[in-house]
């Protein structure tokens, strides 16, 4: 036995998760018993991959960051998108002193503004998903169980994301003499794109449906998928929207911020996803 051992690191910060472990099977996470989450504070290690752009873009270094971070989940492919967001808050209050630094160009002036947020505060404040959510009924016929976006989907969507957009600019480098309306093509199809992602990354966030008529409940994927292709576009946006809201559950993202210089308000959307830091700045 490591003498050390009563000195290692011990969990700083416990969390609610968004989810309350809806969606994850028993061998997936250890809540306490009272259904929180124990996070530990990061050490040099994670800073270190937390700052490494092509290892966070292929998702294997937050990978190993989470499971340091937080190792009673054990299965992070299953954590969905809310709860991952106040796992990274949570990490945030556990490490340092709690803060995290935004900065923004303000809109009224043209000054760079940077403040530094409590996290703490944010994590408090954070939208549960009630037990009712993620339901859609389509024309009195079907009943669509929804599930916000897991790790890996979450992945797929923002590597996409950065691909178009990288894309988008390489395109206008390639030609700077580009008129308005071939932007505009290019992108719209770079927007075709990520909706065509959408619609599969969707059809992996339904987890059943169920027949009104019959009471039959169909969970196999291959079902699943089929009939979302032959779904009609009202009804496809239905489902998207649902499993859209879901994602933006848990710590708030629309933060009231105020200018340095002038004082003037606004709103601001922020991530509290250390990739969206790669994916803006690369
Ligand atoms: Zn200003």
């Amino acid at each position: 036995m490591n003498p050390l051992q009563p000195y290692f690191r011990k969990p700083q910060v416990y969390i609610t998760l968004p989810s309350q472990g809806r969606w994850y099977k028993p061998q997936d996470i250890t809540l306490t018993a009272d259904n929180e989450l124990a996070i530990y504070g990061m050490t040099a290690r994670d800073d270190v991959l937390l700052n490494t752009p092509d290892a966070m873009l292929n998702g294997e270094a937050l990978k190993k960051v989470i499971a340091n971070c937080v190792p009673d989940v054990h299965n992070i492919n299953a954590l969905v998108t809310p709860d991952l967001e106040a796992i990274f808050l949570g990490m945030k209050v556990a490490s340092g002193d709690g803060t995290m630094e935004i900065n923004r160009v303000c809109p009224q002036c043209g000054n760079e503004c940077s403040w530094d947020l409590q996290c703490q505060p944010i994590l408090d404040g954070q939208t549960m998903i009630d037990h009712q959510d993620g339901c859609v009924i389509l024309d009195q016929t079907l009943e669509v169980h929804v599930k916000p976006y897991d790790f890996r989907q979450r992945g797929i969507f923002i590597q996409r994301e950065y691909h178009e957009e990288r894309a988008i600019r390489q395109w206008e480098t390639l030609n700077p003499e580009s008129n308005d309306l071939q932007k505009a093509q290019v992108m719209a199809q770079a927007v075709d794109n990520i909706a065509q992602l959408t619609v599969a990354l969707v059809s992996a966030s339904i987890s059943h449906i169920k027949i009104l008529d019959s009471g039959e409940t169909v969970d196999n994927p291959e079902y699943i998928t089929e009939w979302l292709q032959s779904a009609s576009r009202a009804q496809a946006e239905a489902i998207i929207s649902a499993v859209d809201q879901l994602n933006k559950c848990g710590p708030n993202k629309n933060l009231d911020v105020e200018c340095n210089k002038c004082n003037h308000m606004w709103q601001e959307t922020v991530s509290y996803d250390p990739i969206s830091f790669f994916v803006k700045r690369s």
